[in-house]
């Protein structure tokens, strides 16, 4: 097999001759051969595949020493170290997506001093339930956004996540303005989507109950029947109303809550999301404290697991991963006739970052 210099060679794997002589002497890439009188290197054709792998391993920002160790694995181990080491590169991005979102808000006054941030953990789950073919609840949690929503008829799943997915773009940026205006924009806007994505089906909406969280502050939209409860000082609060006629009949003293538990018609909804641009929204304002707990689920939870057992269940000690298991364990033991969605977020005092 013919040689190619130094310069050939470079030009056939995309590196520079400059890199190609630090891969030599770093062990990574050694020629094939080297005149033992001029110093020139000389590289055999089937390096060539070795050579585009570091060239690629570069790309990707992994370190010289580290390509070293994946080059010398079996393809399959290789495969794996790419994919740690990618999946380390994205926690830390994240970590740092989160660090640059705080200094911005802090140096944009949005946050008064480092030390009084608050920041929220959190867990986010939907379960088909034990009856049902498809789920039509979606669930979704970050350090900004909390949702929950259930979605009806024929397009039900494409409608529920549809109505989250339109106050994702609040996510990246903090609303300059007013926070209520901007989600109950968002929340037209999500209603108009919903017109495109139900079109087919005129039939279908869904209920939308989220947080949006600007560190001490959070603002709580909510329609349909989806819930949000609070968690304080060991009480637990539901801080939504039902948008449904059980509720309004209770509401009106018609019928007693034990009557409301077994009312035939308790998932009938008064409003929901369904992209007629009728939506009007419940939004408020709150104030987070330290050591708060918020629960957002769906009626899959609170139409079949009591609110006492609820309450057991949020206070218990554990994280809200653990928390949201158990609460889909409990709706599923008592039979799990819908679907369930669960998002649970504890507020924490932040580290000062140093
Ligand atoms: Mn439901």
């Amino acid at each position: 097999m013919e040689l190619l210099t130094i310069g050939a060679f470079a030009r056939a794997s995309r590196l520079t001759p400059k890199a190609l002589r630090i891969y030599d002497e770093l062990g990574l890439l050694r020629p094939a051969h080297v005149d033992e009188f001029s110093g020139y290197r000389f590289y055999s054709p089937d390096q060539l595949e070795r050579a585009r792998l570091v060239a690629w391993l570069r790309r990707l920002g992994m370190p010289l020493t580290r390509i070293r160790e994946v080059c010398e694995l079996e393809p399959v181990h290789g495969a794996e170290a790419v994919a740690a080491f990618w999946a380390r590169a994205e926690a830390d991005l994240a970590s740092r997506r989160e660090l640059a979102g705080f200094l911005v808000r802090y140096l944009s006054g949005e946050v008064t001093a480092m030390s009084s941030q608050l920041t929220i953990s959190y867990a986010a789950r939907s379960d088909i339930g034990k009856l049902r073919t498809t789920n039509q609840d979606t669930a979704y949690a970050s350090s900004r956004l909390l949702a929950v929503a259930d979605g009806c008829g024929q397009a039900g799943q494409a409608a529920s996540a549809a109505a989250i997915d339109a106050l994702k773009p609040l996510e990246a940026q903090l609303p300059a303005g007013d926070l209520l205006n901007a989600l109950s924009d968002a929340v037209a806007c999500a209603d108009a989507t919903l017109r495109e994505v139900t079109g087919s089906d005129p039939g279908s909406a869904t209920t939308l109950t989220a947080i949006f969280w600007s560190g001490s502050q959070l603002a709580l939209v909510h329609i349909g029947d989806t819930r949000a409860y609070l968690l304080r000082d060991g009480e637990l609060f539901q801080i939504t109303h039902d948008h449904s006629v059980v509720q309004a009949l209770l509401d009106e003293g018609k019928i007693t809550q034990a009557e409301a538990a077994s009312h035939p018609q308790r998932s009938l909804l008064l409003k929901a999301l369904s992209g007629d641009s009728s939506a009007s929204p419940d939004l408020s304002l709150h104030e987070a404290r330290d050591g708060d707990r918020y629960l957002l689920c769906s009626d899959g939870l609170t139409a079949v697991v009591p609110g006492e057992a609820i309450a057991a269940l949020i206070t218990a000690p554990g994280s809200p991963a653990q928390a949201v298991t158990a609460l889909i364990a409990a709706a599923n033991q008592a039979g799990g006739p819908d679907n369930i969605a669960c998002v649970v977020a504890d507020v924490l005092a932040a580290e000062a970052p140093m």
